[in-house]
C-alpha cells in the first residue's frame, strides 16, 4: 500500500492473527484508522502488542461468528479470521465452517451497513489437489467435499460464493484474494511447513517431511501477501485473485533452504504423507499483476533468512 490510502477506518476480523498483524501494520502505516477483531482462537496478542501504542489503533476481543459490531462506521472490512493450518482446522472444525459462513455474512452485513469495501481472505485451498497447473482464478478445483481438509477448503469456497452473492444483491463493493501460502516472522511452527522447519533446523531436530517431499509450494512473504490484499482493496476489482509468489519449490528443496539459512544440520526425516496433501502449488498471477500491478518483492532466499532471523530471536514468541 502507498503511503497514503482512500480509506479512513478499516475493520480488520482476525487482526490478531499473522497475516492481520501484517495488514493492520500496513493500514496504519497509510494513515488509516485500524479496529482489529479477534477472538484468539488461534492468534495471540504478542503478534500485536507493537501495535497496541499506536495512535489509531484499536482492539476488540469477539467472535466474529456471533453477531458483533463496530464501534461507529469504516469503509473498508478486511475479513481474515478463520483458524488456517491444518493442526488449527482439525482443532477448530465448526469453528472453521461457522467463521466461513456466519463469521463472513457478520463482516459483509457491517460494510453493507457502513457502506464499506469488502474484501475476503480466501484461499489457494479452493483448488484442492489441483489438475491444472499453474493454478488460474478461472480454475474451479478438486476438492473432495468431505476429507480431512474440507472443513477449511469448503468454508472458503462457501465463503467465496457468499461474498459474491452477497455483494450483487445489496450492491456492495466486495474482493476476493485466493492466498497461497504465506510465511514470516511471527508465523507458528505448528502445522506450518517453513515455520516448523526452521523451529526444527534451529533446535537441531530432524527437519519432518511429509511424504516424499516432491510436492510443492510457492511461499510468500507475509509483507507482500498482505500488500496485496491491501492492492485489491485498493482496487474496485471484484473477481478472485491470486495472492501468491510464482516462485516453485519442493518440499525437499525448501527443507534444504533452510538448512543452509541457519546453518543447521539437522537430517531430513520422512514421514506419512498428510490426507489430500496438494502435490503441487503454484499461482498464477498474470490476473494480480494486470489488474491491481502487484507482484512479489521478497525472494524466497531472503525471506526465509528474515524469517530464520526473527526466530532465533531469544525473544521469538511463537505463541
Ligand atoms: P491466523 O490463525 O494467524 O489468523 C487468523 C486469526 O483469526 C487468528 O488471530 C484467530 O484468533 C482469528 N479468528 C479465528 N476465528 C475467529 C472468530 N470466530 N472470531 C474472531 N477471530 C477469529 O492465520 P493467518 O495465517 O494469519 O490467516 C489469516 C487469513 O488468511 C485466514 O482467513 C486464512 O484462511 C487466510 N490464508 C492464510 C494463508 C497463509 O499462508 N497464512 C494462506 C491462505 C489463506
Amino acid at each position: 500500500m502507498s503511503q497514503s490510502s482512500r480509506f479512513r477506518r478499516a475493520l480488520v476480523t482476525g487482526g490478531g492473527g499473522f497475516l492481520g498483524s501484517y495488514v493492520c501494520e500496513q493500514l496504519l502505516s497509510a494513515g488509516v484508522e485500524v479496529i482489529g477483531v479477534d477472538n484468539f482462537s488461534t492468534g495471540h496478542r504478542s503478534y500485536i502488542e507493537h501495535l497496541m501504542s499506536r495512535p489509531g489503533f484499536t482492539l476488540v476481543e469477539a467472535d466474529v461468528s456471533e453477531e458483533f459490531d463496530t464501534p461507529g462506521s469504516v469503509d473498508l472490512v478486511m475479513h481474515l479470521a478463520s483458524p488456517a493450518s491444518i493442526p488449527e482446522f482439525y482443532r477448530l472444525p465448526i469453528e472453521t465452517m461457522l467463521v466461513g459462513s456466519y463469521g463472513t455474512h457478520n463482516a459483509l452485513r457491517i460494510a453493507h451497513r457502513c457502506g464499506a469495501r469488502f474484501v475476503l481472505a480466501s484461499t489457494s485451498e479452493v483448488y484442492g489437489d489441483p489438475l491444472k497447473h499453474p493454478q488460474d482464478e478461472e480454475y474451479w478445483g478438486n476438492v473432495n467435499p468431505i476429507g480431512a481438509r474440507s472443513v477449511y477448503d469448503e468454508a472458503k469456497r462457501f465463503a467465496e460464493a457468499f461474498t459474491t452473492a452477497y455483494g450483487k444483491k445489496h450492491d456492495v463493493s466486495v474482493g476476493i484474494a485466493r492466498i497461497f501460502n504465506s510465511y514470516g516472522p511471527r508465523m507458528r511452527p505448528d502445522g506450518r511447513v517453513i515455520s516448523g522447519f526452521i523451529a526444527q533446523a534451529l533446535d537441531g531436530v530432524p527437519l519432518t517431511i511429509h511424504g516424499d517431499g516432491n510436492q510443492t509450494r510457492s511461499p510468500c512473504y507475509a509483507e507482500d501477501t498482505a500488500r496485496g490484499l491491501l492492492a485489491i482493496a485498493e482496487s474496485d476489482y471484484g473477481q478472485p485473485v491470486n495472492i501468491g509468489n510464482v516462485h516453485e519449490v519442493t518440499i525437499r528443496d525448501l527443507a534444504q533452504m533452510i538448512l543452509e539459512v541457519t546453518g543447521s544440520r539437522s537430517p531430513l526425516k520422512f514421514i506419512e504423507a498428510d490426507e489430500d496433501d496438494p502435490r503441487q502449488r503454484c499461482p498464477d498471477i498474470t490476473r494480480a499483476e494486470r489488474e491491481l500491478g502487484w507482484r512479489p518483492q521478497v525472494a524466497l532466499k531472503e525471506g526465509l533468512r528474515r524469517t530464520a532471523a526473527a526466530a532465533s530471536k531469544p525473544s521469538a514468541d511463537w505463541n
